[in-house]
């Protein structure tokens, strides 16, 4: 398969709404697509911004591509980003931390500082000023999560509302 006939394949297999993939999964054309799509790694960019385009998320607000993408990614199948193995980088916006999840059950993670497929430097944690700026409102930072303002437990805080976290899939 060549770029072209990949090009072609996303909109029969990804590029649909409402993708079911078992049907595809055995079928030589998507082995062909997905054997692409780890080889070529500018398909897989290319990919990553059709997505993000379905998605409606503007990669201009994260790091780089990669970054949105894995930022927004949600598979079928977990509501929940940290159950979910096929999330390969947490992104934990109201510090504006990228890590690599931990898969303990719980929600930790290795924080990273560049884009492990592009090298692209990522935010500087926001966590210190999170702490510092709730304990100067008066709250616990350390304490009951839902007592803090909703506003910081999202980037909301520190984006003044503009939070490019969508998930709207
Ligand atoms: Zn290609
Ligand atoms: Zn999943
Ligand atoms: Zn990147």
């Amino acid at each position: 398969m060549n770029c072209d006939q990949f090009k072609q394949a996303y909109h029969k297999f990804d590029g649909a709404p409402n993708v079911i993939h078992w049907k595809d999964w055995e079928t030589r054309e998507y082995g062909a697509y997905s054997d692409h799509m780890q080889d070529c790694p500018a398909c897989r960019d290319w990919f990553q911004g059709q997505q993000l385009v379905e998605w409606k998320v503007d990669p201009a607000s994260y790091p780089c591509l990669h970054m949105a993408y894995q930022a927004n990614f949600q598979c079928g199948s977990h509501q929940d980003p940290w159950e979910c193995p096929s999330v390969l980088i947490a992104y934990v916006e109201q510090y504006d931390e990228y890590g690599i999840p931990i898969r303990d059950g719980g929600e930790s993670y290795w924080k990273i500082d560049n884009c492990p497929w592009c090298g692209t430097a990522l935010p500087e944690s926001k966590r210190e000023l999170w702490i510092k700026k709730l304990k100067a409102l008066g709250h616990d930072p350390f304490g009951d999560y839902e007592k803090i303002p909703v506003e910081f437990r999202s980037a909301k805080w520190y984006r003044n509302g503009d939070t490019p976290h969508l998930r709207l899939v």
